[in-house]
């Protein structure tokens, strides 16, 4: 018998003959989960979706799987546990692709290096050197694998590989997956493994889950035997696009689970949740106990008849999940509060839930297309000029705000004047004043006279910067503030500049913590006037498309509780927002990828009132 140092050990570990399991066998074998998970190793009968996804992943054709998904679901283990397989089993060049860098960076450190370091299979097969094993690259003996955030189009472009995977889908940048397509097309056996939660209609998610098998999953009612796929709601949804009479998540609602019109008793309502089967027939509902007997029964039906067979897509929710956190009774809880929240204006939380938790694309509420009978729907019992009364909270400070946003134009200023209620106030926005005027001045004696704060007058920059920055700087000043207040410990007290941009959303970091949200304020030096002295001056950036949506989606509809306009608003206003419609774009077989905004004529009121409504989120009024 021969003593084998440490590194023969290594040696003879690394070089084990490939193995002949299936992929999901192997897995399930080899793969011990983090401290994470709620499972020491993968359990395909609490999770038979993830057994299909393996089972497809190793089928040779496969040229595409795309998994649109809730948060959790596994996704990331699943992918992970297949990349384990493929260093130890068929090693070939891959790329791993957050939506950004610094993810990458991250999930390298606390995900994919500790996976593998996990993994006795592939553990000796990492390398030990530290040049070959950086944030962005592992340089295994028999293959590269590349960590790479998809935002940079270096990223995109300088490397190469026959396998990628396509991390949170929903943010990459428009174009970067189809970018990433064309270059990998001529290699023959490139793979593209898409796994994230759902994003909008008909982004580049939804389209690439469209083009594919389209695979759910559906159990068996053990008392009617109609086959169904679990299904939140009744309502058409992107996913199911008919409404239906019976099925879904269901609880009581008494005096023990809803005491009073705004308090709900959350742990009694959770005991009542049931799964009710769709069958009209039949309607039995199952106890959330119950659902491991249907969980069993699962089987994957593909519903797209003319996908190319090399194109897998799947589609799960946390209904299907065994993790605690995807309990009935918390995803009724979940969407009980969205729903809460949505009633006051707010859709963000509606919208995590929907593509968060069902993984199913977020559908805006109503289609963008106003006549003029549909805007004065929107006029509220006031006439222009007539405000809200000031209140004072217990500190003194007034119940509303004075915002005044102005669009140059053909040689006029077009102005909104709103004024806009704190919550507490019972929230609302209504439009006081709307309308014209020829310049700088006499805004500025408008804005006098009306007692508006200079930093609550946004001036569109787009156009004439130049003019609109040394309008800005003329009335105003720099001064100190907590770093709480803003990042750079200074304070802008005068007009603001503001220009419409092509991003979805921007990244930032406050108080330390990485944001996304749809606008962001930055410094710049400029050059003034003749003499050309320079002067800093902050410029804020708005998502053009978030504040289109805001405005024409959700404002206009009627879904912002108290955002009215006067009983004679003038007639200018109304037909412009006519003028900005949001069309579907189709490609040469006329199938719909995407959907975009028209304008068909002038648009400085809808432009104004798109600022009006990000101002609202810049000054945290809401
Ligand atoms: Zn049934």
């Amino acid at each position: 018998m021969v003593n084998l140092t440490a590194t023969d050990a290594l040696f003879l570990d690394a070089w084990e003959p490939v193995s002949d399991l299936p992929v999901w066998q192997w897995v399930q074998e080899n793969i011990v989960l983090g401290s994470d998970s709620e499972l020491k190793r993968m359990d395909f009968d609490l999770v038979p979706m993830h057994k299909f996804c393996f089972v497809k992943f190793a089928e040779a054709r496969l040229r595409r799987f795309t998994m649109m998904v809730a948060a959790q679901s596994g996704k990331t283990s699943v992918n992970l546990g297949y990349a384990a397989w493929k260093v130890r089993n068929k090693p070939n060049d891959c790329i791993w692709y957050a939506d950004n860098a610094q993810k990458a960076k991250t999930f390298y450190k606390l995900k994919i290096l500790p996976w593998l370091e996990n993994c006795s299979a592939v553990k000796g097969m990492i390398p030990k050197a530290r040049d070959k094993k950086t944030n962005t690259l592992i340089q295994f003996d028999s293959m590269n694998l590349h960590i790479l955030g998809a935002e940079a189009k270096g990223n995109r472009e300088s490397v190469t590989a026959f396998e990628i995977w396509a991390d949170e889908y929903r943010r990459w940048p428009k174009g970067a997956g189809t970018a990433i397509d064309n270059r990998f097309k001529t290699i023959r056996e490139y793979k593209k493994f898409v796994f994230s939660t759902a994003g909008d209609e008909n982004d580049e998610l939804h389209n690439e889950w469209k083009s594919g098998s389209q695979h759910l999953f559906f159990w068996t009612c053990p008392h009617c035997q109609h086959k169904q796929t679990f299904r939140f709601g009744r309502e058409a949804t992107s996913l199911y696009p008919e409404a239906r009479e019976c099925g879904g998540f269901v609880w009581d609602t008494n005096e023990v689970t809803k005491p009073s019109e705004n308090t709900y008793n959350f742990p009694e309502l959770e005991k009542t949740v049931r799964y009710e089967c769709e069958n009209k027939d039949c309607k039995y509902r199952f106890k959330y106990s119950e659902r491991f007997q249907l969980i069993k029964t699962l089987e994957p039906i593909q519903m797209n008849p003319l996908a190319d067979e090399d194109n897998v897509s799947v589609h799960w929710w946390e209904a299907y999940m065994p993790w605690a956190e995807c309990a009935w009774g918390k995803i009724a809880v979940k969407f009980i509060k969205a729903t809460y929240a949505a009633k006051t204006g707010d859709f963000e939380p509606l919208k995590v839930f929907v593509t968060e938790t069902l993984g199913e694309p977020w559908r805006v509420p109503v289609k963008a297309q106003f006549t003029r009978g549909k805007v004065l729907e929107r006029c509220g019992d006031y006439s222009v000029g007539e405000t809200w009364d000031v209140q004072r909270d217990l500190s003194g400070r007034p119940s509303v705000c004075h915002v005044i946003t102005a669009d140059i134009q053909h040689g006029y200023l077009y102005y909104v004047m709103r004024q806009v209620r704190k919550l507490e106030f019972g929230g609302g926005s209504r439009l006081i004043d709307c309308g014209k005027m020829p310049w700088f001045d006499d805004l500025r004696a408008y804005q006098m006279a009306k007692k508006v704060d200079s930093g609550c007058v946004y001036l569109d920059c787009a156009y004439k910067p130049n003019e609109v920055y040394e309008a800005c700087t003329a009335f105003g000043q720099w001064i100190d503030c907590s770093p709480l207040q803003h990042k750079s410990g200074r304070w802008w007290t005068g007009w603001r500049p503001v220009t419409g941009a092509d991003n979805d959303y921007f990244n930032d970091v406050v108080n330390g913590i990485a944001i996304r949200r749809p606008w962001r304020d930055s410094n710049r030096d400029i050059n003034i006037g003749k003499s050309g002295h320079a002067r800093q001056i902050r410029v804020w950036e708005i998502s053009k498309s978030h504040y289109r949506s805001r405005l024409f989606e959700y404002a206009l509809p009627g879904l912002l509780p108290g955002w009215e306009i006067p009983q004679n608003i003038p007639n200018e206003y109304v037909e412009q927002m006519g003028h900005v419609t949001k069309r579907p774009k189709t490609n040469a077989s006329g199938q719909v990828v995407d959907e975009e905004w028209h304008e068909s004529g002038r648009h400085d009121f809808p432009d104004c009132e798109q600022f009006q409504l990000a101002a609202v989120d810049i000054g945290g009024w809401r």
